[in-house]
C-alpha cells in the first residue's frame, strides 16, 4: 500500500504543478495539441461563463440576515480540530444552549481576500444554502462572520472521512464500494440537476454519518449555473482526480463529476487512483494519454463500469447524456434499489463504532491533536467584507421558540 500523507492543495501547489507540466509538454512534446494553463488566473473563464461580471456579482440575501445576532461565534464551544482544508480549520463544536455537535468550518478572511478567493467561498456557501435538502449531502445550520473569521456551522459527520477508513484497511469489497458509489452518484445527479458541477470529487471530501451513510462536503470549487452539456474552462480540483480535459485546460461539463466518481471508485476497489504513478508528473501525463489498465480481482461489470467513468473522451463518457439515469442501469448497481438508497433504507455496509454524537475515533488523531485557538469565540463587529453570509436555518427558530416557552 502507497501511503498518501494529506496535505491541503492549494492553488498555489496546483499552479507549480501546472507550470512544471505545460512546461514539460512544451520540451517534450507530449502529445497535446492543448494548452496547459498559461495563466493562472482561475476565475477568469468563470465570470465570462456564468455572464457575470466577476466578485462584485457575488450577494447574497437571506430573508432571516436580521437575525444575525441571535447565533454567533460566542454561542459555540470549540472542542477539537477535526480536519484542515486549504482555507482554515473544522472544528468539533457544540452550542452552548442546544447542546448539539457541530462541525464548524472557519474561514480566515484575510486569506481568502489575500488569494482572492471570495468567489470560491460565497459558493461553497451558495451551494450549502442550495442544497439543504438531500440525504448525502452536508447540511449547513448557520453561518456567520466576525471581523476575521468566516464560520459555516455543519452537521458533524461523525464516521470520518471515507479516505481514514479505505487507508486503513487498503480496499474495500465490491459491496462496500458500490454502496458508496451509489450514494456519492445520487448526491452528484441531485447536484447536476440544480446545474451544479461538484469538480472536486476525493476520498477526503466523502464523509461518513454515524448511521455509515455517505455525506458529500466541501462545496468550494462548485460550479454553479452549468446547465445541461454547459461547459466550463477554470482548471481546479485535486490533481489525481482530475480529468483529462481539465488538465489539459479543455471544455469540460457535469462529466468531470462522473469521471472523478471513477477515480473514486478505482481507489476503493484497487487501494489507489487510477494511472497512479509515485512520479506525479507521470501520473498526469498517464491521465491524459495512457490507455486505462484494469489488473484483474474485481468483477466484470466493476471493471466496464470503471472503463466507462475513466473514458477520457468527456462525449462518450457514462453520464454524458442521461446524466445519473446512465450509471443507475449499469450492471454493476443492478442490485441497487435507487428509491430504497435515497430513503436511506439501504442498511448502510460497515457502521462506525460510536460512543455518542461527539465521538472522535473516526477522525486522524493528526487533526484532534492539532491546538484549538481561544479566539474562536471571540465575537468581535464584523465589516461588510462578505455580505449575505449570515444564514440560520429555521431550526434556530424552534429553538428560540423553546427557550421562551412558546
Ligand atoms: P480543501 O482544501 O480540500 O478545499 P477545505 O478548506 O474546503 O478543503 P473541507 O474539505 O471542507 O475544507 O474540510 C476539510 C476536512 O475537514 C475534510 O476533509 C474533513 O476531514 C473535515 N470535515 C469537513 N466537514 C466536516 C463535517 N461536516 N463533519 C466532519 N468532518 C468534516
Amino acid at each position: 500500500m502507497v501511503k498518501k500523507t494529506k496535505s491541503p492543495v492549494t492553488y498555489a501547489k496546483i499552479k507549480g504543478i501546472v507550470s512544471y507540466f505545460t512546461a514539460l509538454i512544451k520540451d517534450k512534446k507530449l502529445g497535446s495539441n492543448y494548452p496547459i494553463y498559461q495563466q493562472m488566473d482561475f476565475f477568469q473563464h468563470e465570470s465570462s461563463l456564468s455572464g457575470d461580471d466577476g466578485a462584485a456579482a457575488v450577494s447574497f440575501s437571506n430573508p432571516i440576515e436580521e437575525l444575525q445576532s441571535r447565533v454567533s461565534a460566542a454561542d459555540f464551544d470549540y472542542l477539537k480540530v477535526i480536519g484542515t482544508g486549504s482555507f482554515g480549520k473544522v472544528f468539533l463544536a457544540t452550542h452552548r444552549e442546544n447542546g448539539r455537535y457541530y462541525a464548524v468550518k472557519v474561514l480566515q478572511k484575510h486569506g481568502i481576500l489575500a488569494r482572492k478567493e471570495e468567489r470560491h467561498v460565497m459558493c461553497e456557501h451558495s451551494v450549502l444554502l442550495k442544497t439543504l435538502n438531500h440525504p448525502f449531502l452536508v447540511k449547513l445550520h448557520f453561518s456567520f462572520q466576525t471581523k476575521d473569521r468566516l464560520y459555516l456551522v455543519l452537521d458533524y459527520a461523525c464516521g470520518g472521512e471515507l479516505f481514514y477508513h479505505l487507508h486503513r484497511e487498503w480496499v474495500f469489497g465490491e459491496p462496500r464500494a458500490r454502496f458508496y458509489a451509489a450514494e456519492i452518484a445520487s448526491a452528484l445527479g441531485y447536484l447536476h440537476s440544480l446545474n451544479i458541477v461538484y469538480r472536486d470529487l476525493k476520498p477526503e471530501n466523502v464523509l461518513l454519518d454515524s448511521g455509515g451513510h455517505v455525506v458529500l462536503t466541501d462545496f468550494g470549487l462548485c460550479k454553479e449555473g452549468v446547465t445541461g452539456r454547459g461547459t466550463i474552462r477554470t482548471f481546479c480540483g485535486t490533481p489525481e482526480y482530475l480529468a483529462p480535459e481539465v488538465l489539459q485546460q479543455r471544455k469540460y461539463d457535469r462529466t468531470v463529476d462522473w469521471w472523478g466518481l471513477g477515480a473514486v471508485l478505482h481507489e476503493m476497489l484497487y487501494g489507489l487512483p487510477p494511472f497512479y504513478s509515485t512520479d506525479r508528473l507521470e501520473m498526469l501525463r498517464n491521465i491524459i494519454s495512457q490507455p486505462l489498465e484494469l489488473k484483474p480481482g474485481v468483477s466484470s461489470a466493476a471493471r466496464d463500469l470503471l472503463k466507462r467513468l475513466l473514458n477520457k473522451d468527456r462525449a462518450k463518457r457514462l453520464g454524458a447524456k442521461r446524466d445519473l439515469t446512465e450509471l443507475q442501469s449499469h450492471a454493476f448497481f443492478s442490485s441497487i434499489q435507487w428509491d430504497e438508497l435515497f430513503a436511506k433504507k439501504i442498511p448502510p455496509p460497515f457502521v462506525p463504532s460510536l460512543s455518542g454524537p461527539g465521538d472522535l475515533t473516526n477522525i486522524d488523531p493528526r487533526f484532534t491533536e492539532l491546538p484549538v485557538p481561544q479566539s474562536l469565540g471571540v465575537c468581535e463587529e464584523y465589516g461588510a467584507t462578505f455580505p449575505g453570509f449570515t444564514y440560520i436555518n429555521d431550526n434556530i427558530l424552534s429553538l428560540s421558540a423553546q427557550t421562551s416557552g412558546h
